[in-house]
């Protein structure tokens, strides 16, 4: 659980390209022993970040294939091993799975093809299982704040050594950065994905943390995605691999490797918190080829992006009302206002002039076209409005598909990613996959099994929009 007392380590470890998977596994391996983690054993699973994958919109937000064939040399070929010492003797790997659920309502099968995670297959004996199409397995929490059981890949819950394998990416949902601990929300599928994705997102990440712990994280930094929306924005070179065997230890580098201040980033303090170890940096031993420093010193000209929604410059008057929800309503919308700054700059300063409220407001909007967003902003007050458009007036909150649909339809702004090939995956191939997932089925929790309780979480008492 991450509780204990002993020093972690963190190795940064010196990559610049994507050339040679040979290269990769040696600095993987060194990490690996470095830190000291468990060799990987019995049935493993990784869990890499494809949030979304597309060949032209959509290239620098995912694991690379290259680094995930370089773990599996490592976990197969028993990198580990050899890096802990020729006389160790471990448990043979018996399998492993890649295990995803992609976002944005695409099929995670889809962003697995077009990420190029096929030759995996080819060069590996590996399954690659999407979340959403696959057999599910209830599990207990018993430390947690809002969710008091998960729904989770039934891969995921019986493995016996998870790795987490995050992409470095800033994400403005997130304060700025996605890396260990927020690859979790990946762990969760449809609608327990969205629920409370909200204000309440750090305390929804730590809780997925007690189902959903890995005890190796191998993260893909050589190339970084910074700047924008999670799934559209650039790509830029770092030359860098984390490995950790403690997820806190990693992101707390993590934030400084970006330049980001640990205590700002919401899902940070409430793992430490939660009693969650280490506490701070100064419990952090960082190891490796590749001094913290430079790593600093390469990311430090990057604007990752993360501001309030109404400061992202654009013809929209944004009016935030309450709660701010970085993790819904707010973070969303300013996801999707980067998704096209991203790709198609020169779209933001031909946009409407709307006023757009978000959150609940007692004041009186006034406004020509006045677009109100989600559940709290619904019932808004409006004063001399020729068009009042409200999107998800019982959402909480709207996804990026949402607003990726909507958008579109009210005001012909389409978002980059908005194609004929994405709309067939959202609106064709996806209801098809969750078709087979609900065929697969769910092993429920015994006393829920008759229940109502197991189908939705509990509901927070006192919540905003709820
Ligand atoms: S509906 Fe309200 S509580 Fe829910 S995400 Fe939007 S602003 Fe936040």
């Amino acid at each position: 659980m991450g509780m204990s007392e002993k020093k972690s380590r963190v190795f940064l470890g010196h990559c610049e390209s994507y050339d040679d998977p040979a290269q990769i596994a040696a600095v993987i391996a060194r990490g690996v022993a470095a830190v000291g983690a468990a060799p990987p054993a019995g049935r493993v699973v990784i869990k890499p970040n494809v949030v979304f994958a597309h060949p032209v919109h959509a290239q620098h937000c995912y694991t690379r294939p290259e680094f995930l064939e370089a773990l599996l040399s490592v976990i197969y070929g028993n990198g580990a091993q050899a890096a802990a010492g020729p006389a160790t003797q471990h448990p043979p790997v018996s399998g492993v799975s890649i295990v995803e659920r992609s976002g944005t309502g695409c099929p995670t099968s889809v962003c697995f093809r077009r990420a190029g995670y096929g030759r995996l297959t080819r060069h590996f004996p590996v399954r690659l299982i999407a979340l959403e199409e696959s057999r599910k397995k209830q599990v207990h929490l018993t430390r947690s704040r809002l969710h008091d059981h998960l729904t989770l890949g039934k891969a995921v819950v019986d493995s016996d050594y998870l790795v987490f394998a995050p992409k470095l990416k800033s994400n403005v949902l997130a304060q700025g950065m996605t890396a260990a601990l927020k690859l979790n929300i990946g762990s969760l599928d449809d609608p327990e994905r969205m629920w409370h994705h909200d204000h309440h997102l750090d305390e929804k990440i730590v809780d997925i943390l007690e189902a959903v712990y890995p005890r190796l994280i191998v993260t893909d930094a050589i190339e970084i995605a910074v700047g924008g929306n999670q799934m559209t924005e650039a790509g830029k070179p770092l030359g860098l691999i984390m490995v950790a065997d403690n997820p806190l230890a990693h992101d707390l580098v993590t934030a400084r490797v970006l330049n980001l201040d640990p205590a700002g980033i919401g899902h940070l303090q409430e793992a430490v918190r939660r009693g969650y170890s280490p506490a701070s940096l100064e419990d952090v031993e960082v190891v490796g080829d590749f001094p913290l420093e430079e790593a600093q010193a390469r990311t430090c000209g990057y604007d990752l992006g993360y501001r309030r929604v109404d400061r992202f410059e654009s013809p929209f008057r944004i009016v935030c009302g309450e709660p701010y929800c970085t993790g819904g309503c707010h973070g969303v919308f300013l996801d999707w206002l980067y998704m096209v700054k991203d790709r198609q700059p020169h779209k933001i300063a031909r946009f409407p002039h709307l006023t757009v409220v978000i959150g609940r407001t007692d004041e009186t909007v006034e406004g020509e076209s006045v677009l109100l967003i989600g559940k709290c902003a619904a019932q808004t007050k409006v004063k001399g409005a020729r068009r009042v458009v409200r999107l998800g007036p019982a959402k909480c909150p709207p996804t990026h598909r949402d607003f990726i649909l909507w958008m579109a339809l009210n005001y012909l702004i389409f978002a980059p990613i908005f194609r004929p090939e994405t709309v067939i995956d959202a609106y064709v191939t996806y209801p098809f996959k969750r078709l087979l997932g609900r065929l697969a089925g769910v092993e429920r929790l015994p006393d829920r099994a008759a229940g109502s309780s197991a189908s939705r979480p509990p509901r927070r008492p006192g919540v905003p929009g709820h």
